[in-house]
């Protein structure tokens, strides 16, 4: 017995060593340590031995059965192996290949002009704050000194939702709506950039939608003096140290004075041209000092603080910045346009 379990033992061992696909060495799994295999055949008959044998010859069947199965599991590891490299080969990706181009995106020049104008306001000090585009009458147009029957409403005709509320046609509710939450007691600058909307009909300087940024600085002693000193820093930042401003006298319901800021043509350095229509001069903005009753709604006393207020189109400003001739451009989306400014 003894010397046929060793001969099992052999002639396995031999069958493993000669096998070199997985599915062919579960068979030879099967056919010694199966069920009807032969080694659990030789060890079935061990019930015949005496008492003596029977120890002895289950030490050696133990040792069979181990090194049949440390030589199966010890191949089964190699040939799983060998597929897998043989699998990792055929799937191999090349990765000198050149790769597919991936669509580099930029901001587009609208944000980039707005955040500059931002940028350059933050550095004098200034906050940035936002409210909300779907406005009330009061804070769009009452808290501004444009009560329900003024003609200047005519000007600023928009989109109502209801009688009381209305998608905002400039971004000074904002400015507002700021004052209202200082309760008139508290200096500050502040500008609100945002969208703001008009029923216009859209044409190459027309849109029923666009931006805004507005700014106000609420204090005591605040002059004249300082709106212009503040409006010529931007002027020159924005357009270059060689730009003139100048204020020509204007009408806003709130602000008294008012203003409108042109800067010196570059083109023509003030001799007049077609670009400045023969003036020498580009309007660019407006402003003037808050109207006395503007701070009074908003809780401040008139006759302790004074304040100027301006705005601006950012569209305006990168149209003559960039030499953009048709504000449309903003908006619809052409990627042949916007790619042009992803450096701006
Ligand atoms: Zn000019």
């Amino acid at each position: 017995m003894k010397e046929q379990l060793e001969a099992i033992q052999v002639e396995a061992l031999e069958k493993i060593a000669g096998t070199d696909e997985i599915k062919t060495l579960q068979e030879v799994r099967v056919a010694y340590l199966g069920k009807k295999g032969s080694l659990t055949g030789v060890l079935k008959g061990m019930g015949k031995l005496s008492k003596e044998e029977r120890p002895v010859i289950g030490e050696i069947a133990n040792k069979v059965r181990d090194a049949i199965t440390a030589a199966l599991d010890e191949k089964n590891e190699k040939l799983e192996q060998k597929a897998l490299e043989k699998q990792l080969e055929a799937e191999a990706i090349d990765v000198t290949l050149p790769g597919k181009p991936v669509n580099q995106g930029g901001p587009h020049l609208l944000t980039s002009i707005v955040e500059e104008i931002e940028d350059l306001f933050t550095g004098m000090g200034y906050e940035v704050r936002e409210g909300p585009e779907v406005e009330t009458d009061y804070f769009n147009f009452e808290a501004l000194n444009l009560p329900k029957d003024h003609p200047a409403r005519d000007m600023q005709d928009t989109f109502y939702i209801t009688n009381e509320l209305l998608m905002r046609t400039h971004t000074s509710p904002v400015q507002a709506r700021t004052m209202q939450e200082y309760q008139g007691g508290k200096s500050f600058k502040m500008i609100c950039p945002g969208k703001v909307y008009r029923r216009d009909n859209d044409d190459a300087t027309h849109s029923h939608q666009f931006t805004q940024i507005e700014g106000l600085y609420v204090d005591k002693n605040v002059r004249m003096s300082d709106l212009k000193g503040t409006l010529d820093v931007f002027a020159k930042k924005m357009f270059g140290e060689d730009r003139e401003i100048r204020l020509r006298p204007s009408f806003f319901p709130f602000t008294e004075p008012s203003v409108e800021m042109d800067i010196s043509c570059k083109v023509c350095k003030g001799a007049g041209c077609s670009v400045c229509k023969g003036t020498g001069w580009i309007e660019i903005l407006g402003g003037g000092m808050v109207h006395p009753r503007v701070l009074e709604m908003a809780g401040y006393d008139p006759k302790e603080y004074s304040g100027f207020a301006f705005g601006m189109g950012p569209e305006r400003i990168a149209m003559l910045k960039y030499g953009v001739n048709d504000i449309r451009a903003f908006y619809t989306n052409d990627k042949r346009f916007l790619k042009q400014y992803h450096q701006a």
